[in-house]
């Protein structure tokens, strides 16, 4: 990477005025440029095929021609069910030039998540993968979906992985047949037939939805967040003044965390194009086909989870393989344990540093300056142009540096609102400001802390106990590798706190170790009272360890007792 001046570091929080330059065009217009700059340049790298920067904007162009072809109008809302895979990166980019909705649907929603999201949004177009037609097929005609256009991974492997995948999909019971019927097509054969000719962006104003990208399935019901086509493209560029360093193109991009996550979407696949960098693509994490892919690929950049790098540095053969040309990465969507991030530098090299974001804010709002000016434990300071407060939760005031409470965000890259919820969207957006829902705090140099979600806070006999503090003492001891600390129901405190822990492998302590080791390192009232041995911790898509499924387990124990 080239040095060059820095560009961003902004004051808090009194300046509004915007930073950078946002360009009046929709994220197509930097596949169209990284495509004329780079023709030849590899736009994609998945497991062995290498796609093109002109071949990747000329499927584009086709699977665009084809929707328009088949039906799919302006304003649509079309269902992208793909693992990363060049298909997702194609048929995101045309329906983006179509001037249609994306909507963001997870392969491993079932039935009941999948049929919520498609009738809320009104869909009416799907594409997804052959592994997961036949859940799309149950629950077709309960909604308004007219088109299933269906794609198998092994679509774009080069002969001959393509046959051996196609075996290994027969051996795992895994082979679907698609039956031939009106209304069902397939990706590769509307590819094939469709016009190559450049396709017209048919967006006409940046304030219009690019995507409903569903949020809240963690804690309740799934609801879209609405993201124009401004806030796609903003989010985009506050993160490429971000990497400032990095070499349009000349970058190498690993895309691990999934794409139908807003993470996964703007900071890999968006910035990726934006930047005519090579995205090297996995269709699952797997620490070892990771490990493999590093050593061979070379990444330079490396956006992902706490728990993706948690995976990497405790491989047990890690020292085989090769992780130096990892310059940059941004942990996001969790708390990054220091020791973590340390190990992980001194593997790699490079540099990893914390940032923080929420799907309502397409999605990252703060991080970590990568090079210089970091302050290890923050999520760092706010990107260009995002301004932040925290609120007094019972006063309704804002606090000084130093004191904690409600995050609240304004700024470009806010989302427009609930898709059909206004009454859900007044209750989080007030005058442009955003409530995350997350406990914060700022200190003198505008850092920022997050300690908790405004829900998970535990109070234990009149204390109030953040788990994130807890879990970094547990993550600090030699033999943990994960932890997830919860409040459980107790007659006497109120709540009291409980430890989820998942050991190294072949290490081990005793409750009366652990006991012993967070007696010293925690007030007494923040040391668990319960802990419990697992042998993994519940996670959602992007390895977020999903407390709430902790949580019920808990209660659901408790009634049995
Ligand atoms: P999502 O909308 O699924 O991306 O989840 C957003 C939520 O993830 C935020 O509101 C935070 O609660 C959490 N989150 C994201 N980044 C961090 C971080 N660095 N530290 C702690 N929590 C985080």
């Amino acid at each position: 990477m080239a040095a060059q001046e820095k560009v961003w570091l902004r004051n808090y929080p009194t300046e509004t005025k915007a930073n950078l330059d946002y360009p009046e065009q929709p994220l197509t217009a930097f596949l169209e440029k990284s495509a004329a700059d780079f023709p030849n340049r590899e736009a994609i790298h998945f497991m062995g095929k290498r796609i093109r920067y002109r071949e990747l904007l000329s499927d584009v162009y086709r699977m665009a021609h084809a929707l328009k072809e088949m039906g799919v109008q302006k304003g649509e809302r079309v269902s992208i069910m793909l693992a990363n895979c060049p298909q997702a990166v194609i048929s995101y980019y045309a329906v983006l030039f179509l001037g249609g909705i994306v909507v963001q649907t997870n392969p491993m929603y079932k039935e009941r998540e999948l049929e919520h999201q498609l009738k809320d949004s009104g869909t009416e177009t799907i594409i997804c993968l052959d592994l997961v037609y036949n859940q799309v097929a149950k629950i077709k005609d309960k909604t308004s979906l007219k088109r299933v256009i269906v794609t198998g991974i092994q679509d774009y492997l080069p002969f001959p992985k393509n046959i051996l995948y196609s075996l290994k999909l027969k051996k795992d019971g895994m082979n679907v047949a698609i039956p031939n019927q009106p209304g069902i097509y397939s990706f590769s054969s509307i590819l094939k037939k469709a016009l190559a000719d450049p396709f017209e962006s048919q967006v006409t104003s940046m304030e219009e939805i690019a995507l409903l990208q569903y949020t809240g399935g963690t804690t309740g019901l799934a609801k879209g967040a609405m993201l124009t086509h401004r806030n796609t493209v903003v989010n985009v560029m506050q993160c490429s003044s971000w990497v400032y360093r990095a070499e349009y193109g000349g970058e190498k991009v690993l895309g691990m965390v999934p794409f139908f996550h807003v993470y996964g979407m703007t900071v890999v696949m968006n910035y990726g194009i934006y930047h005519a960098a090579t995205l090297i693509l996995l269709p699952k994490f797997d620490v070892e086909g990771a490990l493999k892919v590093i050593t061979k690929e070379k990444p330079t950049l490396f956006p992902g989870a706490p728990t993706m790098y948690v995976g990497l540095i405790n491989h047990p053969k890690i020292a085989k393989y090769d992780l130096s040309s990892i310059e940059a990465c941004i942990s996001g969507s969790a708390p990054l344990p220091l020791v973590v991030q340390e190990k992980f530098e001194a593997l790699t090299g490079g540099r990893l540093v914390e940032g923080y974001g929420l799907t309502e804010c397409s999605p990252v709002t703060h991080a970590n300056p990568i090079w210089e000016k970091r302050k290890n434990g923050t999520i760092g300071i706010p990107w260009p142009d995002t301004e932040c407060r925290i609120m007094n939760p019972s006063t309704g005031k804002e606090q000084s540096p130093g004191e904690s409470g409600l995050l609240q965000i304004r700024g470009p890259q806010v989302m427009k609102g609930y898709w059909n919820m206004e009454e859900e969207t007044k209750k989080v957006i007030q005058d442009g400001w955003l409530n995350t829902g997350d406990i914060a705090k700022m200190d003198e140099d505008g850092y920022f802390y997050i300690l908790d979600r405004e829900k998970d806070m535990i109070i234990a006999g009149g204390f109030n106990i953040y788990p994130r503090e807890v879990e970094e003492v547990l993550y600090d001891h030699p033999d943990i590798q994960e932890a997830a600390v919860i409040g459980v129901p107790d007659p006497y405190r109120g709540e009291t706190v409980k430890a989820c822990i998942v050991f190294k492998p072949n290490r081990e302590i005793t409750e009366e170790e652990l006991n012993k080791y967070c007696r010293e390192k925690l007030a007494n009232y923040k040391v668990p009272r319960i802990y419990e041995f697992r042998e993994e911790l519940p996670k959602s898509t992007v390895g977020k360890v999903l407390r709430r499924v902790l949580a019920e387990e808990a209660r659901q124990n408790a009634s049995q007792e």
